[in-house]
């Protein structure tokens, strides 16, 4: 199952395959640091993205990526362009956690 090759998988941040997504909204109904945004919708991005610099691969809250879990296309994967590790993934857990209580 494409959620449990995620969550064995070296830690990266988590990405969307553009040209797969059909913006059902599924993943970012479940994100639990709203790091998933809708397309834009006028000159920005056409399909729904994962705002890397907040994901956490839902450390702290589930025990592998929920989104890719959910995704009824299957088209969330792994990001190698952004490499993390277990430390950094919980520091954004804290440093998100503390910013969503101003939100
Ligand atoms: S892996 Fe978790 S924290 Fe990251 S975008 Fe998906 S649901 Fe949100
Ligand atoms: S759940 Fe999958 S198909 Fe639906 S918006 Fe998210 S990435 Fe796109």
């Amino acid at each position: 199952m494409l959620a449990q090759k995620l969550q064995d998988a070296p830690k990266m941040a988590i990405r969307i395959r553009e040209s797969e997504c059909d913006n059902c909204g599924a993943c970012i109904e479940v994100c639990p640091v709203s790091a998933i945004e809708p397309p834009d919708g006028k000159t920005g991005p056409q399909t729904c993205r994962v705002v890397w610099e907040r994901c956490t691969e839902c450390v702290g809250y589930h025990a592998g990526p929920r989104c890719a879990e959910m995704c009824p296309l299957e088209c969330i994967e792994s990001d190698p362009e952004h490499l993390e590790n277990r430390d950094v993934l919980r520091r954004k857990w804290h440093a998100r956690a503390k910013e969503m209580r101003f939100e």
